[in-house]
């Protein structure tokens, strides 16, 4: 048995975290959360902390759910693990794929397992590579995705991915992957511009890219409904639809990564639908599990899948840990709480609308902030130093950190994204966690904003 002062120091010599200053960290360790109840999370230092990041992590119906933990026992007395490879399955990926088919998008009724974000990916990346060359059309093998976007940290997700650090430790992307502007008003719509123009300024970037590129070589494009860690970057309505429209035209492939807004966080149990959209992929993981589980779920379209049928041939790829019986368990009986609770009417009718109200009331006011917005339970705080001009603090990011880090000293758990404070908070929270949340960045931000007066 070790103390919770023990822990930190093992953890500060022997673990290594991801996206982390290891020098920083060497010294106190990392804050070593022990237990977890509903929306709140609890520190080594015996900390209640709201945690507004819990559905960007995954934690969608929230901890300490028996359910879940039940479905995983039982599944692992009956059947701890058994492959999907060469024709065998087990029944809870069986079950699972016909409940995603229900729920997916029209025209999206089949699904290939992962374990990760990340994986299902790499997968969607090969899969729609796989899918042109049984079409006969090998060359069509470009990808366009958007700067900024986050995709997941393999090689292949961190390609596909638009942030720049990260393809440096890579020696840039892997060959054919392009990444054009993203749908990101604030910064970058011009003076006088509408949302609904800058939405198809926006979208004609991307067409811009397949034509530079020729058609003929261009597979899929692939972006989050709404950009998630770059910062969530809600696209104007017009712009969904139009790189759909685009993507027809020059028959490329609509690859959605809906990671964190599948399975309700928009108040649709995927954001293809709050868009109108239909997508040949959606990449899900995290929620599908609320976390409980590793798992990912790529699903696929019609299209791809009958291709797939028809033309036959060895998909030449899979994990261990595709269609894993456990993680697949607890799955269905996460679905079965989202479905039973009313989890995603809740947050289309309710939740929402009072997130985005109370964000606009209690903060968009406060000198520090920007901007406000939100869709369904994901909402994004622009910190800057001058309200009218959009003039941020330097060096870029710390004034976010200086309030992040106050939050969190005052029980609020969010994430700063360079200059922008983000929030994704689990789909359980009601009209009163919302204000509680509201009420802890108000803190937050007026004491920053001291420290900031004084730097
Ligand atoms: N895609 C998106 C949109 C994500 O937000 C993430 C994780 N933050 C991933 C992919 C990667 O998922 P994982 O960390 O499970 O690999």
């Amino acid at each position: 048995n070790f103390s919770l002062k023990q822990l930190q120091q093992i953890d500060a010599a022997h673990h290594l975290h991801p996206f982390t200053d290891h020098k920083e960290l060497r010294g106190a360790g990392s804050r070593i959360i022990t237990h977890a109840k509903g929306p709140f999370i609890y520190d080594s230092e015996g900390a209640e902390i709201l945690d507004g990041m819990a559905g960007l992590w995954c934690v969608n119906v929230g901890y300490g759910r028996d359910e879940l933990a039940d479905a995983a026992y039982a599944q692992m007395k009956e059947l701890p693990y058994y492959n999907s490879f060469f024709k065998c399955s087990t029944p809870t990926p069986v079950l699972l794929s016909k409940r995603l088919a229900e729920i997916a998008p029209k025209g999206v009724s089949q699904v290939f397992y992962g374990s990760s974000g990340s994986e299902a990916n790499d997968t969607a990346l090969r899969l729609v590579r796989h899918f042109w060359t049984l079409e006969g059309k090998p060359e069509k093998n470009r990808i366009i995705s958007r700067k900024n976007a986050y995709h997941g940290s393999t090689v292949a997700g961190t390609s596909l991915g638009g942030m720049e650090g990260m393809h440096s430790q890579l020696g840039g992307p892997v060959p054919n992957i392009v990444h054009v502007m993203m749908p990101y008003a604030y910064e970058l719509a011009l003076p006088g511009e509408s949302d609904h123009d800058f939405g198809i300024r926006a979208a004609k970037a991307v067409e811009d890219a397949i034509i530079e590129a020729g058609a003929e070589n261009v597979a899929a494009f692939i972006g989050e409904p709404i950009m998630g860690a770059g910062g969530v970057k809600i696209p104007p309505a017009s712009y969904w639809p139009e790189v759909q429209r685009i993507c027809r035209k020059h028959d490329v492939l609509l690859m959605l990564d809906e990671v964190i807004t599948g399975y309700g966080r928009t108040g649709e149990w995927f954001a293809a639908d709050y868009y109108g959209i239909q997508p040949d992929t959606i990449t899900t993981a995290k929620a599908l599990t609320s976390g409980y589980q590793p798992l990912s779920a790529l699903l696929v379209g019609d299209r791809i899948a009958t291709t797939l049928v028809e033309k036959g041939g060895e998909f030449y790829h899979g994990y261990t840990y595709s269609g894993h019986p456990v993680a697949c368990a607890v799955a269905l009986a996460n679905l079965d709480i989202i479905a039973k609770e009313g989890l995603v009417e809740r947050v289309k009718n309710e939740t929402g609308p009072y997130f985005a109200k109370a964000l606009q009331e209690q903060i968009a006011g406060h000198d520090l902030v920007g901007e406000v917005r939100s869709i369904g339970l994901m909402g994004a705080i622009e910190i800057v130093r001058d309200k009218a001009t959009k003039e941020r603090f330097s060096p870029a990011g710390s004034a976010a950190v200086t309030v992040r880090d106050h939050a969190i000293a005052h029980g609020m758990m969010l994430r700063a994204t360079g200059d922008t404070m983000i929030l994704s908070p689990p789909l359980i929270w009601t009209r009163d966690t919302i204000d509680m949340c509201c009420e802890r960045i108000g803190k937050a931000l007026d004491l920053a904003k001291d420290d900031l007066r004084k730097a």
